[in-house]
């Protein structure tokens, strides 16, 4: 990075056009900042900005970010592709025939914003306040749609976090309120993955390089996985252990550490609950620590090598010899899990709250290589305006019975929709493709095709998918590069705030053109998010409904906000960066502008010394009443006393199997790079992982075909023997097995042409006509493709299974493994309605049985929620006097 362009000359960039060497062809570029938009982490970007043309030519990564400093993984580049894909979605369009039909019409954005701001006026004016809906999939830009939910009044935010990180969340928050971890890699003397984060989901490319780091310095990696991933191919040690068995494992660790005394004892006396689990479970002992630590020695005991074992399917000698290792690791045991095993068995919450427990132990909680909690180092930014909380409660997203969920309930809202618990009259769904990621897409299919459930749905989506097929309007919305958002994640133990910014609207401002809206410089008419929030705002309000004065300039009373002076106000108040842009001569946001990002904080450690812990002890709480008052006095402390669903005591037939089913291939994006043809290239395939003993089992070999039979229905996929997977569980790794119908368009680089069709009886099946096939275009590349298979799309034969307590979906599947018949071929799906929709009524009753609600609260009033209403509204009707 050393010889990278210094920032100064960014506009007026000479190099060598490579595909021309040997000649000297000079190209003249201006560099401009923007993050990626291709998972959560924003790492810096620059658009090279090819000055003959006035158009991206590439991307690289931008060394100004703190976060990334310079690095991307293949997915960041990639943006070339996703921008000039030839099939993307370049103008607004409204639906001609039926919902989900096909048929569409090119409209203007006055068409687009006139009509679905009359639809979302009529909603509000009848009172409701759930109503209107905006589901977010990729989120990414820092409590902009927030506040604009708020301004419209509703309890209105839905997100994906239910299918994603929410199991990990609970078991995070139960300790301590916040719901995420961010561990320390760099400074590390042990790390402990529990999934494969490092080469695959969060946060990639930043983790990735300061778990090298830590490696490079003598830290131990330890990864945990029933699948040898690209991470666990890099570690020290790798623990494939039985899935949702992994509480066991930590626990036995936990029970090492206090019978070797290497706990901190500092840090527990006086920063965990223990008195008040001593007062409620042993008020007649003597309230030492000394007798808490012998209590707690007492506690655990059962947790024994042995056991751990036994219930993980591993060696002894490796639950020693690793916890050996993280019972040495002190005060630098850098932990983390996000999907993974939390999300993928019945509770799940579990193993985060398990994990969390050992670096509790070691006094590695928000230390130098230790784990902190996320939001210490994430930077919110400060809005212009803040409308009051909506005052109602949406019961679709926060049904009561699911009293602990941490987020909105959203894998079972067609569920719950079709059981006759709401509609809703406009559906925004954003960046978010739930008919092919999430589980029972048929039932989302359903749901999307039903007038009388969903009134009117957008589909507000940078390319074509599964769901925008099921949509009324369809509006562009921009890729990285094309959009405005503030990033900030903890992505380090550095404070960072980044700046996503539409390059070619920046380089028109470089080159004296000033641009009134986004669209007017973007591919066709692409737009971004914030400005149609802006302008559909103003035209929701007739006048009478005070939504306008929300979307009022700070700087020039009496109009319209743009969206400059939105991020102007923010960037004013950003910690530090007034002092650096002024000595630079430059305002906040022209700084922003020219590096694209800003250290806040170098490092963010021991922040509960001055701020303390945001429970209602006060401290890290081991002891929970919080889970007593909530009907699970059996969960007051941590422990493993949910078998998941997928335990071998559930697997007892002869052909029964645990299929894994939640892990990416890395250079893929959930539902965003079927566009992007280098990441397809790569990776264009699902098969099934089935380790040789299984493999001989069952008698198949490399390449033949299995049916894979789920509890609601089943597909048929090829076969990969590989010892890369514990024997008894099966892997398919989602992202793979796109597809559309004969009437659809886009993503035509991985994406099967198949027909669905209705058997009758609640029994839906879907068939692949063709694979991948190349096609002529403006783009050489489209005819070279040369891969043909696009895979099996399996989510949608996935039942549906909430977790009781917090609410997460438990994406491990129960299967049973057959050779297909002979009318069952390649990609085959079939799902049976109405057994996906008993599935769902199984584990809801779960949830019901157990539903408490002391002082009438629906929820610990003391949790995160999302978008949290007026405080009335977490008191249940016949509670309140
Ligand atoms: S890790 Fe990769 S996909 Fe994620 S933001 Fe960074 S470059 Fe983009």
């Amino acid at each position: 990075m050393e010889n990278f362009p210094s920032v100064d000359n960014w506009h007026h960039h000479m190099e060598l056009d490579a595909n021309a060497w040997p000649k000297r062809v000079e190209r003249n570029y201006s560099l401009i900042p923007t993050t990626c938009f291709n998972c959560e982490s924003a790492c810096g970007l620059l658009a090279y900005i090819d000055k003959e043309t006035g158009q991206v030519a590439k991307f690289e990564g931008n060394p100004r970010h703190p976060g990334s400093r310079g690095r991307t993984c293949a997915k960041g580049p990639a943006t070339i592709n996703q921008l000039k894909d030839t099939e993307r979605i370049l103008y607004p369009m409204r639906r001609k025939g039926a919902r989900g039909s096909g048929e569409w019409e090119r409209i203007t954005w006055d068409e687009a914003l006139d009509e679905i701001s009359s639809k979302i006026r009529a909603s509000l004016k009848t009172g409701a306040k759930d109503r209107v809906v905006y589901h977010v999939g990729r989120q990414g830009h820092e409590g902009f749609t927030d506040r604009v939910l708020k301004a419209w009044g509703v309890d209105g935010h839905n997100s994906h976090t239910n299918i994603c990180s929410a199991g990990a969340r609970t078991g995070y928050a139960i300790w301590h309120k916040h719901d995420r971890p961010s561990p320390d890699h760099a400074n590390a003397k042990v790390i402990l993955l529990t999934s494969s984060h490092l080469e695959a989901g969060h946060y990639f490319n930043p983790h990735a390089q300061r778990i090298l780091e830590g490696m490079m310095d003598g830290a131990k990696l330890i990864v945990i996985d029933p699948r040898l991933s690209n991470t666990a191919a890099m570690a020290d040690h790798w623990v494939p252990t039985w899935p949702g068995s992994e509480p066991a494992l930590f626990l036995a660790w936990a029970k090492m550490i206090l019978d070797q005394g290497t706990y901190d004892r500092p840090f527990l006396e006086n920063w965990v609950n223990w008195e008040m689990w001593l007062d409620a479970d042993h008020p007649n002992e003597p309230k030492t620590f000394e007798r808490f630590i012998e209590l707690l020695k007492d506690e655990y005991a059962m947790y024994t090598p042995e056991f751990a074992a036994e219930e993980c399917r591993i060696p002894i000698e490796q639950v020693i010899e690793v916890g050996n290792i993280v019972a040495g690791a002190g005060k630098a045991l850098s932990s983390h899990v996000w999907r993974a095993a939390a999300i993928g068995n019945l509770g799940g919450w579990q193993v985060s709250r398990t994990l969390h427990f050992l670096n509790v132990l070691t006094g590695s909680v928000g230390t130098k290589g230790g784990t902190a909690p996320n939001s210490w180092a994430k930077f919110k930014p400060i809005l212009f305006d803040e409308p009051p909380a909506p005052d109602g409660w949406n019961e679709l997203h926060f049904p009561q019975e699911y009293t602990l969920s941490h987020y909105e309930m959203s894998h079972i809202l067609p569920h719950l929709i079709k059981e006759g618990r709401g509609t809703m009259d406009v559906y925004f769904t954003r960046v978010f493709n739930p008919i092919w990621t999430y589980p029972d897409g048929f039932a989302w299919m359903e749901m999307l095709q039903n007038e009388d459930s969903v009134g009117c749905h957008i589909a507000m989506t940078p390319t074509w998918n599964e769901t925008a097929f099921f949509a009324d309007y369809v509006l562009p919305m921009g890729h990285s590069a094309e959009r405005h958002d503030i990033n900030s994640y903890a992505t380090s133990a550095g404070k960072w705030v980044a700046f996503r910014q539409p390059v070619l609207r920046e380089y028109a401002r470089r080159e004296g053109r000033e641009v009134e809206f986004t669209h007017q410089v973007n591919p066709g008419e692409v737009w971004e998010e914030d400005e149609f929030w802006n302008e559909l705002s103003w035209r929701i309000d007739d006048g009478t409904m005070g939504i306008r004065k929300h979307f009022m300039s700070p700087y020039r009373p009496g109009e319209k906000i743009t969206i400059d002076e939105y991020y102007q106000y923010t960037f004013e108040r950003v910690p530090g960066l007034t002092e650096v842009a002024k000595a630079e001569g430059l305002t906040e946001l022209e700084y922003m502008r020219k590096h694209g990002a800003f250290l806040i904080e170098p490092a963010t450690y021991n922040k509960h010394e001055q701020e303390g812990w945001p429970t209602p002890s006060g401290k890290q709480e081991l002891y929970s009443k919080t889970m007593i008052e909530f009907g699970y006095p059996e969960h007051a402390l941590p422990h493993y006393r949910i078998k998941s669903h997928v335990h071998p005591s559930n697997l007892e037939g002869e052909d029964e199997y645990c299929l894994l089913p939640n892990f990416r291939l890395p250079q893929h994006i959930h539902s965003r790079s079927a566009n992007a043809k280098w990441l397809v290239e790569i990776a264009h395939k699902n098969p099934i992982w089935i380790h040789p003993k299984d493999a001989k089992k069952l008698g198949v070999e490399e390449g033949e075909l299995l049916k894979i039979k789920t509890e609601i229905g089943w597909f048929v996929d090829k076969v990969w023997v590989t010892e890369s997977i514990k024997p008894g569980v099966i892997g398919c790794s989602h992202h793979i097995g796109r597809w559309r119908r004969k009437q659809d368009a886009g993503n035509r680089f991985m994406t099967n042409e198949v027909k669905i069709e209705d058997r009758g009886d609640g029994k839906m099946r879907m068939r692949t006509i063709s694979g991948v096939e190349s096609w002529d275009s403006d783009d050489p590349d489209t005819s070279r493709i040369w891969w043909r298979d696009g895979g099996v799309h399996q989510n949608i034969t996935h039942a549906v299974q909430p977790d009781p307590i917090s609410g997460h979906h438990c994406w491990l599947q129960k299967v049973w493994l057959s050779k297909p018949g002979e009318d069952e071929l390649y990609g085959d799906v079939e799902v049976d309605m109405k057994k996906s929709m008993a599935h769902y009524k199984k584990w809801n009753a779960w949830a019901k049985k157990r539903e408490t609600h002391p002082r009438g609260e629906r929820r610990p009033l003391w949790f995160n929620r999302p978008l949290a209403p007026r405080p009335e509204h977490f008191i249940l009707e016949d509670f309140k006097e």
